[in-house]
């Protein structure tokens, strides 16, 4: 069986298409279950018995089983899904004064091994597939219906930073944008989603070829190739010039604004010199630098004590950055954290 949620519309289309049916049922479909989320085929009744009937036989609409969701004062919730094959994901859900964004996994652990993240500890099991991702994001939004303000029941950002390198998962994660973004679909905005990559130089190339306007954030997090290589191994293979070259040509051909994360630990990238060096490195280009404070539950580092002072450094230096808000501070919110504590009860 095929799960439906793993189709984008013109896949859909030619599916029917195959099955001789009219290429237009994909998009009935497509409003069922995004728009009137309706959760079994018989609800589609402007399908005609016989279709139903037929495609029954070939899809599902299954979801993903909720295996765990904690919630935190701050309203950040963070859920652990369970996936057919027994593997668990995590995914969180933050609230903010612009909307509803829900951070996804892409890939059942990670094979990038940067040495402040806990998903990064437990290697790549697999990729996920396209339908695991989408009802990522829309099982999250069916556990806000019962919220009493509208608006906030309504998923309206997407950023695909969870467990996983997403352009380790190119053509499934360019999938799963597409149907969240259809008008059909989840109408999510492409610039309200955003793609984070540790430095995979031959996809960012590609992605700036992908025809949707989606925000780009590189995790740069180290100004030096000396600091890079010691704690993100992706450095090894694209070095600093060549990941900033394919930056440059990303920029090129797109025109969007980058996004540099930078996770100040403390003692380690967090001083004036590095301040400087990252302000040299990312001189002439057109981007904006996420100051993200370091989640000290997962034991790895330290949180550095000098953020405020590397952030009113850069802001000194005409850099646009912002020193990140931390969310769910009292949950497993560091990525990869909850799905940890799962595997190791197992
Ligand atoms: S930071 Fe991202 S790319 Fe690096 S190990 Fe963690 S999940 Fe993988």
């Amino acid at each position: 069986m095929l799960n439906l949620y793993g189709f984008t519309k013109k896949q859909l289309e030619e599916k029917m298409i195959s099955l001789n049916q009219k290429p237009f049922r994909a998009t009935q479909m497509f409003e069922w279950i995004y728009k009137k989320n309706v959760l079994s085929f018989d609800e589609m009744t402007n399908m005609g018995n016989d279709n139903v009937k037929l495609i029954k036989e070939i899809f599902t609409l299954d979801h993903l089983k909720i295996q765990k969701e904690q919630i935190s004062q701050d309203g950040t919730r963070k859920y652990l899904f369970k996936l057919d094959d027994d593997n668990c994901i995590e995914t969180v859900l933050m609230n903010y004064e612009y909307g509803q964004s829900v951070c996804i996994s892409t890939q059942v652990g990670c094979n990038m091994g940067c040495a402040f993240c806990a998903s990064g500890m437990h290697k790549k099991i697999r990729n996920l597939e396209v339908y695991e991702m989408v009802l990522q994001v829309l099982m999250v939004q069916e556990q806000l219906q019962n919220e009493e303000d509208e608006n906030k029941r309504r998923i309206s950002h997407v950023v695909i930073m969870g467990i996983g390198e997403p352009f380790d998962n190119y053509d499934n994660v360019m999938n799963f944008i597409q149907i969240i973004n259809d008008p059909k679909g989840l109408e999510i905005g492409a610039r309200h989603i955003t793609l984070s990559t540790c430095g995979i130089v031959p996809k960012i190339l590609e992605f700036a070829h992908f025809p949707l306007q989606i925000n780009l954030a590189i995790s740069l997090h180290f100004p030096t190739d000396e600091l890079r290589n010691k704690y993100m191994p992706i450095n090894r293979r694209y070095p600093l010039d060549v990941l900033l070259s394919s930056i440059k040509s990303y920029y090129k051909e797109t025109s969007r604004r980058i996004t540099f994360e930078y996770i100040l630990l403390d003692q380690i990238n967090d001083s004036i010199t590095c301040a400087k060096q990252l302000i040299e490195l990312i001189k002439g280009i057109n981007c904006y630098v996420n100051l993200i404070p370091m989640n000290e539950s997962n034991g790895l580092f330290k949180r550095s004590s000098r953020s405020k002072i590397f952030f009113d450094y850069l802001h000194q230096n005409n850099i646009n950055c912002t020193l990140r808000r931390e969310q769910g501070h009292d949950i497993d919110a560091a990525c990869g954290q909850l799905r940890i504590k799962e595997m190791q009860k197992k």
